[in-house]
């Protein structure tokens, strides 16, 4: 099910950039990702809290589950207790969720901003601005059990390398200006999420720090 010669090909590549992958098993069997352990990965990533949730219960309890897709605020409290890191959060509402049910837990959840980088209309994510209000809010400093660990984003679905790359140098200048503007003392925001099957490659030559890699394990 799973093509081990891609699989190693992509890990290789994503460690000789000291980048980590992360398996997506969305719509796969718990065999697939059954398969992906024994071949050492332990990072796996799904966009769906129901299929996330199955999962986790009956797969090793050592896999480190990333949420990559949108969360609504209702559905926080299902994967609270387990999730490793939460990619794409846009709203302080959402933050908020996140720390009441990680309190719960007595657990602080790692959190991606996702950032609306693409040409393509897409509901989901933040433009600079947004974040920085965001950020800028006070009573994100009461909130102690999530930690802003980085950014994410999607490139658009083109042929185009030099828009994809563009799209990729935003991200990452992105990152920078938050890095400066509100983290230059916290070594914890460090994540570039991007990369996928198609253009992880041009993902790590622009920074990434975690691709996100689904169909190409399995072709
Ligand atoms: C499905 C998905 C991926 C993986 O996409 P592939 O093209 O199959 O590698 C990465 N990120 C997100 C947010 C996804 O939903």
């Amino acid at each position: 099910m799973i093509n081990t010669n891609n699989y190693k090909k992509i890990t290789e590549v994503a460690q000789i950039n000291k980048a980590q992958l992360v398996a997506v098993t969305k719509t796969r069997p718990q065999e697939a990702v059954q398969e992906l352990y024994k071949l050492g990965q332990r990072i796996m990533g799904e966009n769906r809290v129901q299929e996330m949730v199955e999962k986790q219960a009956n797969l090793p309890a050592d896999i480190a589950w990333h949420l990559i897709g949108h969360l609504q605020t209702n559905k926080v409290k299902y994967i609270a207790p387990f999730v490793a890191m939460i990619h794409a959060v846009d709203s302080i509402k959402l933050l908020q969720e996140i720390d009441k049910r990680a309190k719960e837990s007595n657990r602080v959840i790692p959190c991606l901003l996702q950032f609306h980088i693409a040409q393509e209309d897409s509901k989901y994510g933040l433009h600079i601005l947004e974040a920085q209000t965001v950020l800028g809010d006070r009573s994100l400093r009461e909130l102690k059990n999530v930690r802003i660990a980085g950014v994410m984003g999607m490139a658009t679905n083109t042929d185009d390398q030099a828009q994809i790359q563009r799209e990729f140098q935003n991200l990452k200048e992105i990152f920078d200006t938050l890095q400066a503007q509100y983290f230059a003392d916290s070594p914890e925001f460090k994540e570039i999420s991007m990369g996928m099957s198609g253009d992880y490659e041009l993902a790590l030559q622009e920074g990434s720090t975690m691709i996100r890699v689904g169909s190409k394990l399995y072709e």
